[in-house]
């Protein structure tokens, strides 16, 4: 089997990747959201897994959550009620979004898992000490760990996970610049599932992994024959757990060159110093990475970010792929689409629940969007 299918595997299978995992002795704990934070889960000696919902009907998910809720927290809670996780040790609910915050609750009260926390970022992240405010906030979960797990995470521990999760994250973002300047060596969708299996896939042996797929990427196995005239583009939002869409926009004349989202770019953006204190180091990316609308930097860093990172990939569009009821990403969109069209960058929005709208219909938003380009 070579590199890559090890990722395809992963990310088109993940609970069965974490019932692996389990059954081989480490425990397990989902988390859903990109504030989790995984180098302290696995300094614990845990592996730490990202939840990614399900696209089937989720009955009884809605039997515990309003109407308005996204279809990542639904499908995220219906694979815990239908017994899909039964594998998972249990769950941490970073603070971020509203539905995130009350799926916590739900999540606490209705299913069976053994370990449960919260983590309650910030939201300003210009606040006076929410700097140290976050630091006793990720002690405090640390202590968590510690009492769930029996064992002291120590900073040699701490060390060592940081290290493996800035070499993963250092892969990814080459992995991406590659792509930036060479579009047509993988294909985008490939390039979705890859960041997704990081967040799967054993931590210890990622970096190895992720090398060796680098390799077999400038080998030049994986090549698209994409042609360098295709519309270069950018998508931003939450979550992309659709492969078919990076097919679709390729399949128009487009290629997705950079992304903004949690389970893209935002997933490995920012780097940890190995030096000093480790949780302190740990906290300081959360103000240092690209923020989520969930958090404040200031009222324009999201905008700033996104023109930046258009300008540096050569973007010619940005697509804003939003889950529907997602309201942290659309109250953003308004203010985020008026910057960007200001500074000649042209926007398109497309809204998805579980499923991509019908193909006919988002083939033609996308194929006029690109066309305009
Ligand atoms: S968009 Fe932000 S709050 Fe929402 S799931 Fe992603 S990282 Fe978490
Ligand atoms: S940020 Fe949006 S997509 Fe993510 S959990 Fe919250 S509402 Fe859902």
């Amino acid at each position: 089997m070579n590199e890559l299918d090890h990722f395809l595997e992963a990310a088109d299978q993940p609970e069965r990747y974490g019932a692996g995992i389990k059954a081989g002795g480490t425990p397990v704990l989902g988390y859903l959201c990109s504030y989790a934070p995984e180098e302290i889960i696995h300094a614990a000696g845990v592996h730490p897994l990202r939840l990614f919902g399900t696209l089937e009907s989720t009955l009884h998910a809605d039997s515990h959550l309003q109407a308005y809720c996204c279809s990542l927290a639904r499908g995220v809670l219906e694979t815990a009620l239908d017994g899909t996780l039964e594998f998972l040790d249990g769950a941490v609910f970073p603070h971020t979004c509203d539905t995130i915050q009350r799926l916590s609750d739900i999540w606490r009260l209705n299913t069976p898992f053994d370990f449960f926390a919260d983590v309650v970022h910030p939201v300003r992240l210009d606040a006076g000490f929410a700097r140290e405010y976050l630091e006793d906030t990720l002690q405090r979960f640390k202590r968590e760990l510690e009492a769930w797990s029996g064992s002291k995470i120590d900073d040699a521990a701490l060390a060592r996970s940081i290290e493996t999760f800035n070499t993963a994250r250092k892969r990814l973002d080459d992995l991406y610049r590659m792509r930036s300047r060479d579009p047509g060596c993988i294909s985008g969708s490939r390039v979705s599932s890859i960041v997704k299996a990081s967040m799967i896939l054993n931590r210890d042996e990622l970096p190895g992994r992720l090398s060796r797929l680098l390799e077999e990427i400038e080998s030049g196995r994986y090549r698209t024959g994409a042609t360098d005239d295709r519309k270069r583009l950018l998508v931003a939002g939450s979550l992309c757990d659709h492969p078919d869409f990076y097919s679709m926009v390729e399949n128009l004349g487009g290629v997705v060159v950079w992304d903004d989202l949690c389970t893209g770019s935002r997933a490995f953006d920012g780097f940890i110093d190995p030096s000093g204190d480790p949780v302190k180091a740990i906290a300081r990316r959360y103000f240092e990475r690209r923020p989520c609308p969930s958090k404040h930097l200031s009222n324009t860093a999201r905008a700033e970010a996104l023109a930046s990172m258009a300008e540096e990939h050569g973007v010619q569009g940005i697509i804003f792929f939003l889950l529907k009821f997602c309201d942290p990403h659309a109250f953003d969109y308004p203010y985020l689409k008026e910057y960007l069209e200001a500074k000649n960058i042209p926007v398109t929005l497309i809204e998805v629940e579980d499923s991509l709208p019908p193909e006919g219909q988002l083939t033609t938003r996308l194929e006029t969007f690109i066309y305009t380009l």
